[in-house]
């Protein structure tokens, strides 16, 4: 079994709640959504089988958090994923899945060797992405199985609408869940400031535990 991976290197995590820790990350080929604010187009990949994948994770020094499997979006390779997560496993290494939400099945098949899953709510009026809440929300029913997290990028597109909307998705399948507002990084910081201020508070008043964190490896620089 193959599957397309656009690049395998370590760094630190720059988005989400875990924030700097050290990880090794797995990026996949090829996604199913088309965000209207995606900066990750890639356009090549190389073809691994599951045990050359666990080799090349391997070859980095101890002392990272986990592995991120990111993309695109793993999930459209999931049986290959699998496998991968398997062999982590057993060496004891920390599975964290960064995922756009809306592949359910697939995830159902994996979850049993997930830690963490790093999940986007894809808010229609700042995705261009149309309605993706019924998939959300199977999505997060499995996901809450394991520690998981939310995140959604904030743009000036945004809607108060669907701010409640993914609260209360939160709400309703799994309130100890965290919800990341991810400001729109290709957007100016000071344009942005009141919204994020006040979906923050709203969130708050909601009952919805929320922190505001940028993409960090554009602020300082990293990969
Ligand atoms: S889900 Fe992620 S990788 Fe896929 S198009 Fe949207 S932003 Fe890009």
């Amino acid at each position: 079994m193959k599957a397309r991976i656009a690049e395998v290197f370590d760094s630190v995590q720059g988005e989400g709640i875990y924030l700097g820790e050290r990880q090794v990350f797995v990026r996949f080929f090829g996604c199913n959504l088309s965000c209207s604010f995606c900066d990750t187009r890639l356009n090549r990949f190389v073809e691994y089988d599951p045990e050359e994948l666990f080799d090349e994770i391997k070859l980095y020094q101890d002392g990272f958090h986990s592995i991120s499997f990111t993309g695109g979006e793993p999930l459209l390779q999931h049986l290959f994923l699998k496998e991968v997560l398997k062999l982590n496993k057993k060496h004891g290494y920390k599975n964290y899945l960064e995922t756009n939400g809306t592949l359910h099945h697939q995830l159902e098949e994996v979850i049993g060797d997930i830690d963490i899953v790093a999940m986007d709510v894809k808010l229609p009026s700042s995705s261009g992405m149309g309605q993706l809440w019924n998939m959300h929300y199977h999505f997060l029913k499995i996901a809450s199985q394991k520690e998981v997290f939310i995140k959604a990028i904030i743009s000036e597109e945004t809607s108060l609408e669907d701010l409640k909307a993914a609260l209360a998705l939160i709400r309703e399948v799994d309130s100890s869940c965290i919800m990341v507002l991810q400001p729109n990084s290709s957007q100016p910081a000071d344009r942005l400031k009141e919204k994020i201020e006040n979906f923050s508070l709203i969130c708050s008043r909601e009952k919805v535990t929320a922190c505001v964190i940028p993409q960090m490896h554009k602020v300082v620089g990293v990969k």
